[in-house]
């Protein structure tokens, strides 16, 4: 019901009405709401300079900082799109984004690099100041359409290469709806932390910029520097990831979150324990999110009453009121009864338009009716609330029947002597797929691979059994705490190539 929204309108409206209220606070300096209106103006004459025209691509390569937000807003005032780039990548791979993007001009931060980049290169700090104090601050008035391309993010890559995910105002409007959802307002300070290069960084900013509240943006993520952030800027929302919020917890000194209002967090569920630690030190509703590049970020939460219900601690949470949801089988996108699971299906104006560049899995993406497949399993419960329990590509199909690892992991993980465990699907000659069980043992005098065999034996199918078992130290994970099952899968698929070839 917000047809005529624009992200571009946001800087524009709270420039023109709240030009002294602050925007953005990082890296030493504040920037108000009519400043970033001015210096996002100025940008974009300096783009339009560089040669940069409407549909253009311009990438950000650096940590989160002010500048991101110039380049945003001003390649937006010229119906340019923002690809912000994951800085920590290598730099190969930080140049096959860039390729891929097609990218006319690169803003680097100081601390990004070395890396090539395709076109225009421009780094934050004085060459940056200097361009944008050569322009005026005059904007060049472009609005676009509804599904104009605002920003193109990339996926983690936690199942294959980062795919490009163009994001249109249509997309983005919903972020007056989230925004009241997640209590943000023109009274809010607002942590940014979370990097800009993710949904759960931009997607965030956009939505508490939409709202008019000041963002405390920030760098280098430190426990003990966040802490201290919340008491100096006495912020009131954010989204931080578990392990942060755990280290906050962990902090030997007390703290003042007397000013919290809610906290955000996602990508893993909350442990009871965290969940209590969190009660007692920060004292603030916590919200869990769901969501992905490609549905605009968030799309399911988990809101703070649900975390009183120790039930509903591992669900991920019911979609917002403009989401449908279903559970549907992979092959045939049939829905299923409540408690069985299956992939979940996702239709709302957050969904993409589909990939950029890669029709074929776009494809596989979108169905024609407009639901989009997240590639992830799960199964509703009775109250609606949604339980993931594993990506479909992590999915075992062995002798015909569907094994989702993570209720093989759940049981393993009772052995007294299994630290950690991932089970991933390996090449068998006879049933296509096998089980195989990847264990942290607890130390010195784990169990054997005949204890750990005997074990799933005891609690579990026979089809869901383990097969066969190795050890490692650590289970792979990328920076986000996600496990790398591709990795674990990747030498047993490769071996099988070169044994058929
Ligand atoms: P790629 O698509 O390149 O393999 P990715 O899926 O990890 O990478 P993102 O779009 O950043 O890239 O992450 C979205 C995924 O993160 C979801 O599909 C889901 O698997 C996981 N996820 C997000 N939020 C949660 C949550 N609250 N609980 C569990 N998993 C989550
Ligand atoms: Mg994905």
């Amino acid at each position: 019901d917000e047809p005529e929204f624009r992200v571009v309108s946001v800087v524009r409206r709270h420039g023109r009405e709240r030009p002294e209220a602050p925007a953005l606070t990082g890296d030493g300096r504040t920037v108000s709401y009519g400043e970033l209106d001015a210096r996002s103006s100025r940008a974009a004459r300096l783009l339009l300079a560089e040669g940069v025209r409407a549909g253009d691509r311009v990438a950000y390569v650096g940590k989160n900082a002010p500048e991101y937000f110039d380049l945003l807003f001003g390649a937006a005032k010229l119906g340019a799109v923002t690809v912000p780039v994951n800085w920590r990548l290598t730099a190969e791979e930080i140049e096959a984004i860039l390729a891929d993007a097609g990218a006319v001009l690169t803003l680097a931060d100081r601390e990004a690099g070395p890396f090539q980049a395709p076109g225009r290169l421009l780094r934050t700090g004085p060459e940056f100041e200097d361009g944008l104090a050569a322009h005026e601050a005059s904007d060049p008035g472009f609005t676009g359409t509804p599904d104009d391309i605002v920003a193109q993010l990339y996926t983690s890559g936690t199942t294959g290469v980062p795919k490009g995910v163009p994001l249109s105002n249509r997309n983005f409007s919903v972020g007056e709806r989230r925004a009241s959802s997640w209590l943000l307002d023109e009274h809010s300070v607002n942590l940014v932390a979370s990097p800009v290069f993710h949904v759960g960084g931009t997607g965030w900013a956009l939505t508490g910029l939409h709202a008019g509240c000041h963002h405390i943006v920030v760098r280098d993520v430190r426990a003990a520097e966040l802490a201290e952030l919340f008491e100096r800027h006495r912020i009131t929302n954010g989204f931080v990831v578990p392990a942060v919020l755990q280290a906050m917890c962990d902090l030997p000194e007390r703290h003042d979150y007397s000013a919290v209002r809610a906290i955000g967090y996602g990508a893993a569920p909350i442990t009871t324990g965290l969940l209590r630690r969190v009660k007692e030190v920060i004292g603030a509703p916590l919200y869990q999110v769901y969501g992905m590049t490609e549905t605009t970020g968030t799309m399911v939460q988990l809101d703070p009453a649900d975390h009183e219900r120790e039930d509903l601690l591992r669900s991920a949470g019911r979609p917002f009121p403009w989401v449908e949801l279903k559970i549907a089988d992979p092959e045939t996108g049939r829905e299923l009864p409540p408690g069985e699971t299956g992939e979940v299906w996702v239709r709302s104006d957050q969904n993409t338009r589909g990939y950029w560049n890669r029709p074929e899995e776009t494809a596989r993406l979108l169905t024609p009716d407009g639901w989009l497949r997240t590639g992830d399993a799960g199964h509703v419960g009775a109250e609606g609330h949604l339980f993931l329990t594993d990506r479909i590509k992590d999915m075992i199909v062995t002798g015909g029947e569907n094994v989702y690892p993570v209720e093989v992991e759940e049981v393993l993980a009772r052995h007294p002597g299994i630290a950690d465990v991932a089970v991933v699907g390996v090449p068998d000659p006879r049933w296509g797929e096998s089980v195989l069980a990847v264990v942290v043992p607890v130390g010195p005098g784990g169990p054997t691979e005949e204890d750990v065999l005997e074990y799933g034996r005891r609690h579990l199918a026979g089809f869901k059994r383990p097969r066969a078992v190795v050890f490692l130290d650590e289970l792979p994970r990328n920076p986000g705490g996600k496990v790398l099952k591709r990795d674990l899968r990747a030498p047993y698929w490769e071996a099988e190539g070169r044994s058929i070839g």
